[in-house]
Order: C-alpha cells, then structure tokens, then sequence
C-alpha cells in the first residue's frame, strides 16, 4: 500500500503516525477493495491525545465565550457545506452506502448539527429562581475533555451529533471514530483546524475498539463519554468509566416495530414500512426491523410490502438509481445471512429476498445483499428478537391492540418505533404504551434537533438532542446571591 494515503491521527492540530507503527487496513465494502491504511493505534497515542485536549481546556478556548464559540461552529459548518461533494464520496466510499444517501441526509445533517448547536447558544435562556431576599443563578462550565465514540452506519452524522454541542460547551474532545469508516472525522478535524478551532480542541485518535476505544474510556483524565455503538459494548464501556464516575452517555442497539393497524393509510404505510426497513441497507438503530400487522389487512399489505421492497434496486452506491447499497463489511455481511439461515431455520419463509446480488467489475468484490422479508416467524425467536442491523425484516400478524403493544415490547431493546393508523385517540394510546424512547406517528426518522434523542432498556442511558445534549455536555451550576 501507498503509505502516502495513509490516513493519520489528528492530535494536537496536527497529523500524527501512530506510536505503536501498526496499521488497519480500510476495505471499500463496495468494490471488497482496500481504500489505504489507518492507525491502529494504542494506549501511547490515547495519552498523547488526552494530554493535548486537556491543555486546550486551559488555553485559549477556554477563554472563548458564547457568540465566539458560536461563530467557531457556524465557520466548521461552512467547512463541512464548502467540502460536502468530497464527505458524500468518503462516507460512501467508507461504508457502503448509496451516495445520493449520504448527499441528502448524512452530510447535510453533519452542517445543520453545528448551525443548530450555534443558534441554541445563542439563544438559550438560562434558568433564575429568585427568593426573598437572595438570588438563584444556573450558569454553565464545561463537562471537560470528552470521549466521543462512533458506529460506523451513520459516521459522520454521528459524531457531529456529539461533538457540535461538547464543542458549543466549551469542552475538548478526542474523538475515536469507527475503524470500518474512519476518513470523514480526519476531514470533520481538518475543517476545525482551518476554521480557526485552536489545536487541541478535536483530537482524532484512529484504531480499533480494544486498542484505543477501551484505554480512552478508563482514562483517568477523561471527564465525560459519549459512545455510540453496539449494547454489549456499551456493557464495557460502562464498565469502565462507572468507577471513576464520568459523565456517561450510552446510545445502544435496538429492536424496533412497525405497528401497521388496519384503518392505517394503506399506501403511506407501505412506503413508510420498506423505508424503515431498509434505509442505508437496515443499517440504522432506528429501523423497523420487526414488522406487525393486523390480521384483517395482513395478506394484502404483505402482498403489496414484498411487491415494493422486491423492486428495490440493490447496485453500486455511485449510481443514482440505487436504493440498496454494500453492507459494511465482509464480516457484517456474513452476520446478516447468519440470521437469514437461522430464520429459515426457525421456521420462517422468505417472502423475499434472502441472497447475495453480484455485480459486474469494479463491484464484484462488494459486500450486497437483497432486501429481505420473512414471515411465518414466532414473535419471541431469535430473528425476530436480536439486533441483526441488516437489510431483514420480521413480518408477524396480530388480532388485538394489546397483544400489538405486547409484541412490540417484548424485546430487551427500547430504542424506537412506528405506529400506522388513521385512529387519533388510538395513536396516542400506542405511542404511548411503546416501551422505547422515540415513537413516530405515520411517519418514520423525522428528526427536529430539539426533541430527546435516546433509548431506554438495553437501548441505551441518558437523552442527546436540544437542551438535553447541552446538560450532558456541561455541568450546570447554581449561584446563590444575598441581595
Ligand atoms: P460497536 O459497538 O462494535 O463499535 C462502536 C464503536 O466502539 C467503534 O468505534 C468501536 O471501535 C468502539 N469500541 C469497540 N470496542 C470498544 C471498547 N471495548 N471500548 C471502547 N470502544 C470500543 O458498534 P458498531 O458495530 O460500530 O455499530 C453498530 C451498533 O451501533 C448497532 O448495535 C447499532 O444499533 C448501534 N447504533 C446505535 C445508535 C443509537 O443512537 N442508539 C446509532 C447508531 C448505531
């Protein structure tokens, strides 16, 4: 490999080798091809990147207040708006999918993360309680230097949900971004660096979970960790910062259902199921992966639901036409078709769906599969119950709203879900008894960056978003003046 496509560390302002000279290989998982190489970086180079955001605290970003700290985000949000065409192909590069994807939702929302955060300090009004004769007053300080951890279905997406508010705080931070989808947090630290963010603010620190993730979280100079990702690695995660009490966010897996009634808009509800189903290739914690319809309109939604998500174009993430991209990686491919084997296993039928699609040169070597759907599946199996994170959707009957609610609570995840029908009153019931902590009504993924971000059970602990994500990322504290 070209060592001049090395992807480096990003420590101090500055790109860095990494100390342990021991590198991944990044795979593009649509052509199977290796991109360059990346870090995999160790306990060296965590302590190199602690030490840098820990001496930023003190240096001349402390010092910046709020309009200068919302100006510094409004300019790496003109960096990210300026180099959007070059993040749409990384990301999609990195990880599969299709690039109109990416060029609607990933990039643009990674801009709008800063500009939101921007304005939210600006404006936030800040709580006063005045007593008789003495007055209460909540001012804000930084949490400190924040580890933020990222998956790699939504990368950049992801960590700029995270590091727009820890850096509107005031905090440090070093970020250690997947290793399946690495480039477009290097490129997120150089758009800071040239939008004028002092060094040592947004640290990058490349590698793999074990080698840089874990000696970041129990590093005693961190003060506050935010990881997204799997619930058995949230599981260490935890583990390791709950001793030394760090500020701990911990956004999981999840499980979700479609609950499509039958006075539901037949034709939105289809639409709406395929796209949880099967957006960015399943890969969303979002997703509807467990689809519950009652039993009077089963037949015919099904029918039209396998018809829809049959004519899904599988195909190279560069081509327009494409709905379906590669899944992450060779690995993640072999986990997904692991499920598809142990639902047939199970009893279930596919109703579509269920292989590999080859394509021609250069994407011959890619990692894609079809869309698929599977009945006949008990509510309770493994398919039907465990995080596969993949282009697989359960289909299941029910007779009753109770038994809908039942069903859909009946997983150890609590992340999200989605209610279809025209019943006002209904609606709300549903969307109420849904054990998880986002419900959408007839809709699905509409995101407003005000509302709680988070899940319950093993989904996740703590809320992101709006005013959440800016408690999180500073300590509020209180003065109380004798007047
Ligand atoms: P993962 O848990 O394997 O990895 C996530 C990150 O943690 C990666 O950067 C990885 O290198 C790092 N890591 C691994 N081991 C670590 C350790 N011991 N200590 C510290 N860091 C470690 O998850 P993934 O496969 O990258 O992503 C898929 C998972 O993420 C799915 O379960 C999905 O549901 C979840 N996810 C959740 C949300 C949410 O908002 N709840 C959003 C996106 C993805």
């Amino acid at each position: 490999m070209d060592p001049s496509t090395d992807l480096l560390n990003h420590i101090d302002g500055r790109p860095v080798l990494p100390s342990t000279g021991d590198w991944l290989d990044n795979i593009n998982p649509a052509t199977g091809r290796v991109i360059q190489r990346i870090p995999r970086s160790g306990a060296d180079d965590v302590q190199a990147a602690v030490t840098a955001a820990r001496t930023a605290l003190a240096g001349p970003w402390g010092a910046f207040g709020i309009q200068q700290r919302a100006a510094m985000l409004d300019r790496i949000a003109d960096g990210i708006a300026a180099r959007a065409t070059e993040l749409v192909a990384m990301e999609s590069d990195d990880q599969g999918k299709p690039r109109s994807l990416a060029a609607r939702v990933d990039i643009p929302r990674a801009e709008a993360n800063f500009r939101f955060f921007a304005g939210a300090i600006r404006h936030e009004e800040r709580p006063c309680h005045p007593m008789d004769g003495h007055l209460n007053y909540t001012h804000r300080r930084p949490a400190g230097v924040c580890a933020l951890i990222t998956p790699w279905n939504l990368p950049l997406y992801l960590l700029t949900w995270k590091a727009a508010p820890a850096l509107a705080m005031g905090n440090t931070l070093v970020c250690k971004p997947s290793e399946l989808t690495p480039r477009t947090a290097s490129m997120l630290a150089e758009i800071a660096s040239e939008a004028g963010l002092p060094d040592g603010v947004l640290n990058v620190v490349h590698g793999d979970g074990p080698g840089s993730g874990a000696p970041l979280t129990s590093h005693p100079d961190v003060d506050l960790v935010s990881f997204t990702g799997g619930t058995s690695t949230g599981r260490l995660v935890a583990a390791a910062a709950a001793p030394q009490f760090k500020k701990l966010s911990l956004e999981l897996g999840g499980k979700n259902a479609t609950i499509v009634f039958e006075d539901a808009d037949l034709d939105a509800a289809v639409a709406g199921a395929a796209m949880a189903g099967f957006a960015n290739q399943g890969e969303i914690c979002l997703c509807g992966s467990r689809l519950l319809v009652q039993r009077s309109i089963y037949d015919t939604f099904v029918e039209r639901l396998t018809a829809k998500v049959a004519a899904l174009r599988v195909g190279p993430p560069e081509d327009p036409a494409t709905d379906v991209g590669a899944l992450v990686s060779a690995a993640h491919r072999d986990k997904v078709e692991g499920y598809i084997q142990l639902a047939q296993d199970e009893g279930g039928t596919l109703l579509c769906g269920g292989r590999r699609v080859a394509l021609p040169s250069p994407h011959s070597g890619g990692y894609y599969l079809q869309p698929t759907l599977v009945g006949g599946l008990p509510i309770t199996c493994r398919t039907a119950t465990e995080e596969i994170f993949g282009p697989v959707v359960t289909v299941h009957p029910f007779d009753t709203e109770e038994e809908a609610i039942q069903m859909a609570n009946g997983v150890r995840y609590g992340l999200a879900g989605s209610v279809w029908t025209r019943d006002l009153s209904r609606a709300h019931r549903v969307a109420q008894s849904i054990e998880s902590g986002m419900v959408w009504v007839n809709c699905w993924l509409v995101r407003d960056l005000r509302v709680p971000f988070g899940g319950m059970k093993e989904s996740g602990v703590g809320r992101e978003g709006g005013r959440w994500s800016m408690d999180f990322y500073s300590e509020p504290r209180n003065v109380c003046v004798k007047l």
